[in-house]
């Protein structure tokens, strides 16, 4: 910020800023300002990274001590300017604030790291224990040489880090049900690379209780296969499933499990390619239309609506096509009786005028019409939150409660600020 002595001077200069096919603003700066003040001024209006954004004027982009003599207008350049024009300054700072766990760092893996980095999306947790082979490059991008027996997570983020810096990056090794709750809970959605049976039921599981898209895809040779769960209602991914051979399925292939317990399929880089695509296209639907589902019960149709039942592509025999999927009565997951039959309540709570600890059970007592309060998590992994549940709240963490209802039965909640003071800064 300036000193305000400087704006009090006369012939102040007045410059037009223009996002082509975004946005148009006008500024004011004093005179003597510099081309670096512009754009700080440029960016806290617009409300994008400075490193992500050259200015361009007559003669081709300003360096940070040119002058502005003369300058009557500029263009603003900002890296993700092209996919603004199709949902705006609102879209993308919404995927900027996304937080996505990307389950598996394989072919798909490694595709959808690129593809969400790409479009902006500000935070990825990414899991997986599998360690990186010879027979991996082919198909991962990012994997090089020198990362042979390296765990897959780790070096996927740290060569994710190296060519998208404005991604954060968080690589955990370790199986998935090892998880912290607390990473999938401070999660917007969760896409799944693994292709096998076990760890999409444990994900589908995770997604339907605590209410996180889900967005799978899976390869077998030239076969593709993408779904998108909405929980709860839609149908889960193991609704596909043949109920009850639940033994006969942890036989399968699980890439999360140690090296050794894995079978081998056919694997290509141009079908988990086009997995990866349409799994990423359908986090930006997520992205854009969530809240709005979530509130009217329908899709804004300004951006499209997710995928419903499963598509399912043969690259060998060009068949493209959508499989009708219902819900499961006797899903494993979310049929009768099953693993996560039973969902959490979700509760976005204005934190403003709470003083403490004290403050915010009561309020979610009230909130939640509840008999009882029996404990309340902040659920923070490693990388992020407070303990402290207001702070954590505040700083866009959520918490977990569970409580006894008035009708005795004990239920959980998912807890979340109503505003979210902005996106975590303290991932590496
Ligand atoms: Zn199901």
């Amino acid at each position: 910020m300036r000193p305000d002595s400087k704006w009090d001077r006369v012939g102040e200069l007045k410059i037009r800023a223009r996002l082509p096919s975004v946005e148009e603003i006008e500024l004011e700066l004093a005179e003597g300002s510099r081309a670096s003040d512009l754009k700080s001024l440029v960016c806290g209006r617009l409300g994008i990274e400075p490193e992500a954004t050259e200015i361009l004027g007559p003669r081709g982009a300003l360096a940070e001590g040119d002058s502005l003599e003369g300058l009557d207008s500029v263009v603003v350049d900002y890296l993700w300017a092209r996919q603004m024009m199709l949902w705006g300054r609102e879209g993308q700072s919404r995927i900027r604030n996304l937080r996505v766990v990307v389950a598996g760092a394989g072919a798909i893996g490694n595709e959808l790291a690129k593809n969400l980095a790409m479009l902006g999306v500000g935070e990825q947790v990414i899991i997986d224990y599998d360690r990186v082979e010879e027979s991996n490059l082919n198909r991962a991008i990012f994997f090089r040489e020198e990362d042979i027996g390296r765990n897959k997570a780790e070096a996927l983020a740290e060569r994710l880090k190296e060519a998208f810096p404005l991604t954060r990056t968080l690589a955990i090794n370790d199986r998935l049900e090892a998880i912290p709750l607390g990473i999938f809970l401070n999660s917007d959605a969760i896409l799944s690379g693994l292709d096998n049976a076990i760890s999409r039921i444990y994900l589908s599981q995770i997604s339907r209780k605590y209410l996180i898209p889900l967005i799978d895809g899976g390869i077998i040779g030239s076969q593709v296969r993408v779904q998108t769960y909405i929980p709860p209602d839609s149908p889960c991914p193991a609704c596909a499933l043949p109920p009850g051979n639940y033994k006969d399925l942890a036989g399968l292939r699980n890439p999360c499990a140690p090296a050794g317990e894995e079978a081998k399929i056919p694997s290509l880089p141009t079908s988990a390619s086009l997995a990866a695509s349409i799994q990423a296209q359908e986090l930006v639907k997520i992205a854009l239309g969530y809240e709005e589902f979530l509130g009217s019960g329908s899709w804004p149709k300004a951006h499209g609506k997710p995928l419903e039942g499963v598509l399912i592509v043969d690259l060998d025999h060009n068949r493209y096509s959508v499989m009708d999927l219902k819900r499961n009565e006797r899903c494993l997951v979310c049929g009768k009786g099953g693993l996560a039959e039973k969902v959490a309540r979700r509760l976005k709570i204005a934190l403003k005028g709470l003083k403490g600890i004290w403050d915010l059970e009561a309020a979610l007592k009230s909130e939640l019409d509840a008999e009882e309060l029996i404990r309340l998590e902040t659920l923070p992994s490693s990388a992020w939150g407070s303990l402290d549940p207001i702070e954590h709240l505040r700083s866009g963490g959520k918490a977990l409660a569970i409580f006894k209802n008035r009708a005795g039965d004990y239920e959980e909640a998912v807890i979340e600020s109503e505003w979210r003071d902005g996106i975590h800064a303290k991932l590496s």
